[in-house]
């Protein structure tokens, strides 16, 4: 008898238990839906700045496919899906959504396309990457870092978005020529290797300017016949490109 209760208990808690992860994910996918709004809104609001009025409706779908509650530490898992940035630890943050989204629709991502990141951070933007190109290569400084949002990005089934531990300043030439390169944190200029592991006809986004100050996002063409094409977007605010040893 004691037996057959433990085991409706055990029945009942694993129920409740799936019950309440449905509508987690149910809560998570209202909250999505409002932060692609959020982000719609901001982009009409900075069509200034962007020259226009809407994103990609690709870009827009990554964003509200990817939980980036699963990319930020538990203590902010309620403000996974706030149109802001984040603390990650190491003095690091995952950038703002509206950000990411730009930056991504910059970059025109195509499937069949090979993306290079500077910056792995939480794993956020990669993963946004991972559902529109083939290939993402991004690399941390930071090794625990990397270490953790490799291991996440694996365990979500990102398994085309490939993480290293290193100074992304040299980029990753073994995986070179890129159609996209996407820098994360702000450098006071352009790395020279990564201006050369573009491929001709590729987008280069990178923010440039001071470490807490000053900084541009910078949009570079690089032409079919090699030469770099650079656009000033937006201001913004990223934390700096370190060297590392
Ligand atoms: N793309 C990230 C945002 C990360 S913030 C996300 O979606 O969460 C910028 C990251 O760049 C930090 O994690 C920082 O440690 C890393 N970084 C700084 N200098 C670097 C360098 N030289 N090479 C690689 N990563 C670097």
């Amino acid at each position: 008898m004691r037996l057959i209760i433990t085991a409706l208990m055990v029945l009942a808690v694993t129920a409740m238990q799936s019950y309440a992860d449905e509508s987690n994910a149910d809560e998570y996918a209202r909250a999505r839906a409002a932060l692609v709004r959020e982000i719609e809104a901001n982009v009409r609001q900075t069509q200034s700045y962007l020259g226009r009025e809407v994103l990609d409706p690709r870009v827009i779908a990554a964003i509200g496919k990817v939980p980036r509650h699963e990319f930020v530490p538990a203590e902010y898992q309620s403000s996974a899906y706030l149109d802001q940035p984040l603390p990650i630890g190491y003095e690091q943050t995952i950038s703002q959504p509206y950000i990411v989204a730009v930056m991504t629709d910059l970059l025109q991502v195509f499937e069949g396309g090979r993306v290079l990141e500077v910056g792995t951070g939480s794993g956020y933007q990669a993963a946004v990457l991972g559902e529109l190109c083939d290939e993402v290569y991004s690399i941390e400084l930071v090794e625990p870092l990397g270490v953790r949002s490799g291991a996440l990005l694996q365990r979500l089934g990102y398994d085309n978005v490939h993480v290293k531990i290193g100074d992304g300043y040299a980029g990753w030439p073994e995986h070179a020529p890129f159609d996209g390169i996407i820098v994360t944190a702000a450098a006071p200029h352009v790395p020279e290797p990564l201006i050369e592991q573009l491929r001709p006809g590729g987008r280069m986004v990178i923010p440039v300017g001071r470490p807490f100050g000053a900084q541009r996002l910078l949009l570079i063409e690089k032409t079919v016949a090699g030469d770099l094409v650079e656009n000033e977007v937006l201001p913004v605010r990223f934390v700096p490109l370190k060297r590392g040893e």
